[in-house]
């Protein structure tokens, strides 16, 4: 249930790029046993179709028409999208000074024209291992180790980006954020580790009640929850805070030694802006934080909403 799309039990994806169809086609039937593959003529399409489907390595021609193989690593190390792909150059040129000139420009390594098979399978086979190890480390660098859905570190590289696409595109923005009520008492009547059960428990619904696939939520902090919900309004997001707020009470979690309630309840604050500014898009997580104190105050179980 985590929401990166890493699916790291696929093949993984090549992508070959390379002018002279004769070589493009020999790497063709080297790899086609093991990897999915594509097969682009030249800089350009080799850029489109990057951005079509990433791929998990690229083999890139330096010599070709147009837009050599140095324009396009340059370019794809130029956008923060495209920079952890692995290049492989493929070349016939010879000396150290070009080879030092790729590497500075972000590739991996060179593998030579014509080809030495067991050399060329041993580099991709070195890279494409690299390549999963570090998307492992950077899908667990985002995922918080308890609940298994997003942690504050996913959610303030979306917020960023939800930030200026709202401010771009002239579309609202609504922060959420969820803390469990009179939680410290949960823990001292059930302890911790029961505790933990919970909040894993609340995590995964309150991950699988929200639908839209641009919303996010993740886990802020001990009991505290956040969702990001992109083009959504005031009335949107409120409609969408009092249903995580019913989701989790339908759970009928017990808690005895909730003073207002027999079951675990959570208190939702919300914020939304829609005035294409990028500053209060921004602010919109602090006011979320206030808006919750808002429900506590209101006596808990509640949605309350950001209000001057
Ligand atoms: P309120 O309704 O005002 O939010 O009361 P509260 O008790 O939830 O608030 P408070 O901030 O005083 O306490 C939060 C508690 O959440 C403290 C701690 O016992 C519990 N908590 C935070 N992180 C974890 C965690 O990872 N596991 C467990 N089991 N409990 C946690
Ligand atoms: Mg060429
Ligand atoms: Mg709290
Ligand atoms: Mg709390």
């Amino acid at each position: 249930m985590i929401l990166d799309d890493l699916d790291l039990g696929r093949r993984q994806r090549i992508l070959i790029v390379e002018d002279v169809q004769l070589n493009a086609q020999i790497l063709l039937n080297l790899l086609r046993d093991e990897y999915d593959l594509r097969v682009a003529s030249n800089g350009l399409e080799a850029l489109a179709m990057v951005k079509e489907q990433m791929p998990d390595l690229i083999l890139l021609d330096i010599v070709m028409p147009e837009m050599d193989g140095y324009e396009v690593c340059a370019e794809l190390q130029g956008n923060p999208n495209t920079r952890d792909i692995p290049i492989l150059f493929l070349t016939a040129l010879e000396g150290d000074q070009n080879e030092a000139y790729g590497i500075e420009l972000g590739a991996m390594d060179y593998i030579r024209k014509p080809f030495n098979v067991p050399v060329v399978k041993a580099k991709i086979r070195n890279h494409l291992e690299l390549k999963r190890y570090k998307d492992i480390l950077k899908r667990d660098s985002r995922v918080d180790g308890l609940t298994r859905i997003p942690n504050r570190r996913r959610f303030d590289e979306a917020y960023s980006e939800e930030c200026s696409r709202a401010a771009r595109n002239k579309t609202p923005l609504a922060v959420l954020m969820m803390d469990f009520d009179l939680f410290k008492a949960y823990n001292d009547t059930y302890g911790h580790l029961q505790g933990d059960d919970v909040l894993k428990l609340v995590a995964k619904t309150l991950y699988n009640t929200l639908h839209r696939p641009g919303d996010l939520i993740a886990r802020w902090g001990g009991e505290e929850f956040v969702a990001l919900l992109p083009e959504t309004d005031l009335d949107g997001a409120c409609q969408v805070a009092e249903r995580l707020r019913l989701a989790v009470f339908a759970l009928q979690i017990p808690h005895e030694a909730s003073s207002f309630d027999q079951y675990l309840t959570i208190s939702v604050g919300v914020a939304s802006s829609d005035d294409h500014d990028y500053k209060s898009y921004c602010n919109l997580l602090q006011k979320a934080d206030e808006a919750v104190y808002r429900a506590k105050s209101n006596g808990r179980d509640t949605v309350a909403v950001y209000t001057l």
